[in-house]
């Protein structure tokens, strides 16, 4: 029998998909990093290597793959807790930081509630929340490239259960400051969950963004999201985590997939917070290239907010950017380009970083 023997007739009536699946947008395979010539500057991974210690960890527990890992993950959280001075029972784990944004979704919101978002931001947040069933309220980001917390807090209504800041945020790399954060606390009902998206934190400047803590212990309907995929380097392991109230965060993880955090991640991310250390002078070498490469950038002519994230943010119209990626895409650099708004592009090692500075210079203003 040939495949094309195997083909339905065309007026057979398939199993049909949710309507909210059926509109989200088709998957599009990341463009990875092939030759040894290839920048991956595309999804803000770090580009070293993971920490040895984490490295060491994974390959002791490699054995043990044939058990099922600890559904609680009762040691990672209480590595949590203590890193951060909170209790156990006040974190939840997820596979990745998304994978924890969607625990928090599906766990709040019932069909046809409001999560509130500033847009552009990160590009899940929209996904999330229609596939929970959940109606995405987006908020244009103002002229700063920032959080217009106003117009946030304006678009609240009767149905808006969950709230999501990102700072700083991606792509634009702008934070949001304690003091705008703490005032938009004061003016939300405190039945909607206010979830701070701290994916970047370890590359902000101290005092850029908030006490994200500090607001948690004066305002409990504040929650913070982490990763461990960024500046710690364990994008390909999937583990993050938030940080809420006892009760949130129990119901956070009931609402997991069971053993969605393999023995592996759990084993690698308390190795890491363990050498934390040596993530920080990584962080710190990222954050002096980031401030080497907006000196020239601007040097060059080209108008950038100051990115407090491990990447750099071009705007750019439908002009500039598609002759942007053309640029990048024949020098076989991988950025990521948002449709009609601009070019994100990943701080990396000098080397790869000073081809990015020589092929903007072609294209400044
Ligand atoms: C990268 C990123 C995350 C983290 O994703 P993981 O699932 O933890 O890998 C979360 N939020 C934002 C804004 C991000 O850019």
């Amino acid at each position: 029998m040939t495949s094309d023997q195997l083909l339905i007739a065309p007026d057979t009536a398939l199993p049909t998909l949710r309507g909210a699946v059926a509109g989200l947008p088709s998957y599009v395979p990341g463009r990875r990093g092939a030759g040894a010539d290839i920048a991956a500057l595309a999804s803000n991974e770090s580009h070293y290597e993971p920490l040895p210690a984490a490295a060491a960890a994974v390959a002791a527990a490699a054995g043990t793959m044939n058990r099922y890992p600890d559904s609680a993950a009762v040691e990672l959280r209480e590595r949590i807790a203590r890193h951060l001075g909170v209790t156990a029972g006040e974190v939840a784990v997820g596979p990745g930081s998304v994978g924890v944004l969607q625990q928090i979704i599906t766990g709040m919101c019932d069909a046809g509630d409001d999560v509130i978002f500033a847009w552009r931001s990160f590009e899940a947040y929209p996904i999330l929340v229609e596939l929970a069933g959940a109606r995405p309220v987006r908020v244009p980001l103002d002229s700063a490239e920032g959080h217009d917390l106003d117009a946030m807090a304006a678009a609240v209504t009767d149905r808006t259960k969950v709230i999501l800041l990102c700072t700083p945020n991606n792509p634009t790399g702008v934070p949001i400051s304690h003091e705008r954060i703490e005032a938009f606390l004061q003016s939300v009902r405190p039945d909607i969950l206010v979830v701070i998206d701290e994916a970047y934190v370890e590359y902000a400047e101290a005092g850029s963004g908030p006490d994200s803590l500090a607001l948690y212990r004066q305002y409990p309907n504040v929650c913070i999201l982490r990763t461990f995929s960024k500046a710690y380097g364990l994008a390909g392991l999937r583990v993050g985590y938030a940080v809420a109230a006892p009760a949130i965060a129990e119901g956070l993880r009931r609402t997991a997939l069971p053993f969605s955090v393999s023995a592996l991640a759990q084993k690698a991310a308390i190795a890491s917070l363990d050498t934390e250390g040596e993530m920080e002078e990584r962080v710190a070498a990222v954050k002096q290239e980031r401030a080497r490469m907006a000196a020239q950038l601007e040097a060059q002519g080209w108008k950038l907010q100051a990115s407090q994230g491990n990447f750099l943010w071009i705007r750019a119209d439908e002009r500039l950017q598609s002759t942007l990626v053309d640029a990048f895409d024949r020098a076989g650099i991988l950025v990521r380009a948002y449709q009609g708004d601009g070019v994100r592009i990943t701080v990396a090692a000098p080397d790869s970083n000073d081809r990015v500075l020589q092929l903007l210079e072609a294209h400044a203003a």
